[in-house]
């Protein structure tokens, strides 16, 4: 992680790797609680991506570090700044892009930026020189002069990115980004916010429900119920399961999970209606188990551990997304 040094609006000198320190943060509307003592810090350069199914509190967490709600318990600082008592301070320091697309689409990609460049008080060259660095950063150079409604959803939601990056804010939010786009689309979204992550030494700071997306940040949170159940590296947390993940199918399976915890001291788990058995050299439990019990099982499906396997690990629920 990069140490970044700082002088602030209010000129104090901040050196820190910090970029958002969040601590026991909480939310309820009213009687439903919808984010459960949160904390997490994160730092510039990483593209960290908050998962979880619908209703995980996800969108609650970005609408609060947006500031488009105001925080009831905890407390959230960036760069230094709390979020309760220097909101505008904070404001200049995030960009946002927001579910719902917020560009003209009867305007060209250079008329949308450049009248967003305007309400952050940029001009002239510096804002010209500006829109042209990130429209290289986001890969739609050789669209800005063609009106936003002609481009594809990927090519719209890069404009959105390069337009929220304008006033050079130190975390990037982004709520839900590839949602509507397809596989294509996200992939290159998710390619270019690390670009730019890098080249502008930002946070990047996203939610999402889709496992892949979840798989291109360095590193995530995964949220269940308002709750923080696991945080840390993609690859760090699948290694937290165990070695593979080798999911059976048979006639009983009840009585087939009975028979083959027996035989192989293992503990296969019942869901979905299929048995999910975490072991090590599943390669050799799937010859083993084929060959003891040949006529009552249907399917064996083997593979590494995958983050819908780490949050069924951790909740005990599938991940429905
Ligand atoms: P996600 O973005 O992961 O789908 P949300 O933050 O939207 O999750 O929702 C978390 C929980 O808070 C859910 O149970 C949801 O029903 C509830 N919730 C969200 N917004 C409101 C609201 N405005 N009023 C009441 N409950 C809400």
């Amino acid at each position: 992680m990069n140490e970044v040094n700082v002088l602030t609006a209010d000129n104090r000198q901040l050196t820190t790797d910090c970029l958002i320190e969040v601590e026991n943060l909480s939310h309820s509307y009213q009687e439903r609680r919808a984010l459960n003592n949160v904390s997490f810090e994160a730092s510039c350069g990483e593209i960290f991506g908050f998962l979880g199914p619908n209703g995980s509190g996800k969108t609650t967490l970005f609408r609060i570090l947006s500031t488009l709600i105001p925080i009831t318990s905890g407390t959230v600082r960036i760069l230094g700044y709390d979020l309760t008592a220097e909101v505008k301070a904070i404001r200049n320091l995030l960009g946002v892009v927001f579910q719902h697309p917020g560009l003209d689409v009867k305007l060209t990609v250079t008329e949308n930026l450049r009248h967003h460049g305007h309400l952050y008080g940029l001009s002239g060259k510096t804002l010209h020189r500006r829109m042209a660095e990130l429209l290289e950063y986001v890969g739609v150079s050789d669209r800005a002069s063609d009106r936003v409604e002609v481009l594809s959803g990927g090519l719209q939601r890069r404009v959105e990115v390069a337009k929220a990056m304008l006033h050079s804010p130190r975390v990037l939010l982004l709520d839900e980004p590839t949602s509507g786009l397809d596989v294509t689309a996200r992939r290159q979204l998710n390619d270019y916010l690390c670009v730019l992550a890098d080249t502008e030494n930002i946070l990047v700071l996203l939610t999402t429900h889709l496992l892949d997306d979840a798989e291109a940040c360095n590193r995530i949170g995964i949220l269940d119920n308002g709750t923080l159940v696991a945080l840390g590296a993609p690859n760090e947390l699948k290694a937290q399961v165990g070695g593979d993940v080798v999911l059976i199918k048979g006639e009983a399976n009840e009585t087939l999970a009975t028979a083959i915890a027996e035989r192989f001291g293992v503990s296969p788990v019942l869901r979905d209606g299929q048995l999910r058995v975490e072991c090590e050299r599943g390669h050799e439990f799937v010859r083993d188990v084929v060959a003891a019990f040949p006529s009552e099982i249907q399917t064996v499906r083997f593979g590494r551990p995958t983050l819908e396997d780490v949050f069924i690990k951790l909740t005990g629920n599938p991940f429905v997304q």
